[in-house]
């Protein structure tokens, strides 16, 4: 093989300088021995070992060299870490001041990555300054593009931002094995590499799909992009990165349906930051992430998300109801209702099962102990009220106890209603001259039949100080055990029931009708004055019978005052007879019909009525008499 012959010698032998790209150094070789392309030193030396041979070239001088061998002298082993792949194999890029200095190609420049002069903080070059065409690493003059420019000409070259700057020398000092520069992580190249290719790819409007893919890497346009943006969210580390976070939360919230998983939130990211990412040199990214969720993230933070560093879940602020619950030592249901009743306020997230997930700030906590604390159930109201329940229920419905809790509202289990609002409910007596007879409210409940509504009504006219408790001024007692004016209740009972159209019992339609009860329960008796049967006990008059009979008769008595007659002369003188009275039936009183006194009154002229409310009746005269 040629590679074995001795007899192969280089007529110019040059050195590398420290840190060359090794295939600039061979480029330099060949070129220097007259050779055209890199591919002729290849044929005539089988391998690099042979080369260096052949130059002379001490073990130090073949370390110093950077970057892979051309690829027809098969692949190159790193032993920094670094891959094949992570070096441009055909493009070149350089640096124009650079090559003022010194026509070498630096070996930095052959990463992917690389795109920044870290001597002359400018921009590396890829393109010819003159034609514009890209150059090629195939040339042994690569300081020259073949239009005849010299790509040492500096028109293109432009400076970086100062993060870029920074990073690039990060990058750079890794290189070296150098301590890592103040404000970056302690990184390794193969490490910074990573960093920079997946970092990079997220900006606050644009996240890539598939981070792990990055096409293009080898054009400078790529790499750049993917520096700047990763130098900008070291930058001031972390308030760039936060603000990525923000942006991309914002963007998925705005999108739709909060998402419950951090992990569907940060999407792409989440994944980079503890998948692709995952080794624990990127773990300032973490803490970082989790930190922004921390303050941020107004879910769940919980034992499912195993990636996350113990600190995080033990910190994290929101915690589910149960966990609230147990912290507020309450039931979780009354965690719940209270978020329900938005007396707490509670995040819901809904899960991609259409399950809901809620969750409380850690700082509600001492709030649902004071409010649960300061809350007593339905059962609990009651006996405090010395009521039923049924009757609190009552109060509820009505809106005269405010429930925080309520069980309509909120499907909840029970009810929580305020302390404060149950002592509303205690009251206390008027000071009274003498004691008139009185009787509780709860015996009111129990004895006195109470229909639909009375109750309430009675507790809105205490309340509104229309009936006032009878006793101690100085000692309120429960509404159940409240004593009311006995005769003062009574006579409000009937009032509201007359108002409310009911019908009302024969001794009230005596009182109402100004007649003695026993003359009432004649006209009962005799068909005059019309009762029902309703689900009150006794004959009930309805209140239209009691309209009827005013307009349908009349007394004697009565009418003889209207006439300032005597009703004794009146009664003989009058040709019309009664309907009933003590000669007709054995009643206690005469009574008229008014249609018979009209027609009396027409038939002879007789200025004996002076009413005008006497008014015709339909009906057929009571009495043929
Ligand atoms: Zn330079
Ligand atoms: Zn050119």
């Amino acid at each position: 093989m040629t590679s074995e012959t001795p007899c192969l010698t280089l007529p110019v032998r040059p050195h590398p300088f420290e840190g060359e790209a090794t295939v600039g150094f061979l480029m330099r070789v060949a070129r220097n021995n007259g050779y055209d392309t890199l591919r002729q030193l290849g044929k005539t030396f089988g391998n690099f070992d042979g080369l260096c041979q052949a130059l002379g070239l001490t073990t130090e001088e073949r370390q110093i060299q950077f970057g892979p061998y051309p690829s027809f002298w098969g692949p190159s082993v790193f032993s920094n870490g670094l891959m094949t792949a992570d070096f441009n194999h055909s493009q070149l890029r350089w640096c124009p001041l650079c090559f003022q200095e010194s026509a070498h190609l630096r070996g930095p420049w052959l990463l992917k990555i690389s795109c920044v002069c870290n001597r002359h903080g400018n921009w590396l070059q890829e393109r010819c300054p003159d034609c514009g065409s890209v150059q090629y690493l195939e040339k042994v003059n690569f300081d020259q593009c073949g239009c005849g420019t010299s790509l040492a000409e500096a028109r293109a070259a432009s400076p970086v931002a100062d993060s870029v700057f920074r990073l690039s020398q990060a990058v750079e000092a890794s290189i070296d094995g150098n301590p890592a520069l103040p404000g970056f992580p302690s990184l390794s190249l193969p490490e910074w590499l990573k960093l920079i290719s997946y970092l990079g790819q997220f900006t606050e409007t644009c996240q890539p799909l598939k981070p792990g893919k990055i096409a293009n890497m080898h054009q400078l346009d790529t790499a750049s992009a993917l520096m700047s943006q990763t130098g900008y969210l070291l930058d001031s580390w972390p308030k760039n990165f936060h603000a990525l976070l923000v942006a991309i939360q914002c963007q998925t919230e705005s999108g739709g349906k909060t998402k419950t998983r951090i992990r569907d939130t940060f999407g792409t990211l989440y994944h980079v930051l503890y998948t692709d990412l995952s080794a624990p040199c990127f773990q300032f990214l973490r803490d970082e992430f989790e930190h922004y969720l921390h303050e941020r993230w107004s879910g769940v933070v919980n034992k499912r998300h195993r990636s996350f560093k113990p600190e995080t879940l033990a910190r994290h602020p929101r915690v589910t109801l149960k966990q609230a619950a147990k912290k507020a030592g309450v039931a979780p249901s009354t965690v719940r209702h209270f978020v329900r009743a938005e007396v707490i306020a509670g995040n819901q997230i809904e899960l991609p099962s259409g399950r809901k997930l809620r969750s409380v700030d850690e700082q509600s906590l001492k709030q649902i102990a004071v409010l649960a604390k300061g809350c007593v159930t339905l059962g609990e109201a009651a006996k405090q009220l010395a009521l039923p329940k049924g009757r609190v229920r009552e109060l509820i419905s009505e809106g005269i106890l405010k429930p925080l809790v309520s069980r309509q509202l909120c499907n909840a289990a029970t009810w929580s209603i305020p302390m404060q609002q149950v002592q509303g409910l205690f009251f206390a007596g008027t000071e009274a001259s003498y004691l008139p007879p009185t009787i509780s409210v709860g015996h009111i409940l129990k004895h006195w039949h109470l229909r639909d509504g009375e109750f309430i009504n009675l507790i809105r006219a205490i309340l509104e100080c229309q009936i006032q408790p009878v006793g101690n001024p100085t000692e309120p007692v429960p509404l159940g055990n409240i004593q009311l004016d006995e005769q003062q209740t009574q006579q409000w009972r009937v009032e509201i029931r007359y108002a409310s159209g009911a019908s009302i019992s024969v001794d009230e339609a005596a009182h109402r009708l100004g007649l003695k009860q026993q003359v009432a329960y004649d006209l009962v008796k005799q068909g005059l004055l019309a009762t029902t049967n309703d689900d009150l006990p006794g004959r009930r008059v309805p209140q239209a019978s009691l309209e009827d009979f005013k307009a349908t008769y009349v007394s004697l008595a009565e009418y003889a005052g209207s006439l300032k007659r005597a009703p004794r002369w009146l009664l003989q003188t009058l040709s019309v007879r009664p309907v009933t009275g003590p000669t007709i039936d054995g009643s206690r009183q005469y009574f008229f019909r008014r249609s018979d006194l009209h027609s009396e009154l027409s038939s002879n002229g007789a200025g004996l009525i002076a009413s005008s409310s006497l008014t015709e009746s339909e009906q057929k005269p009571y009495d043929a008499m």
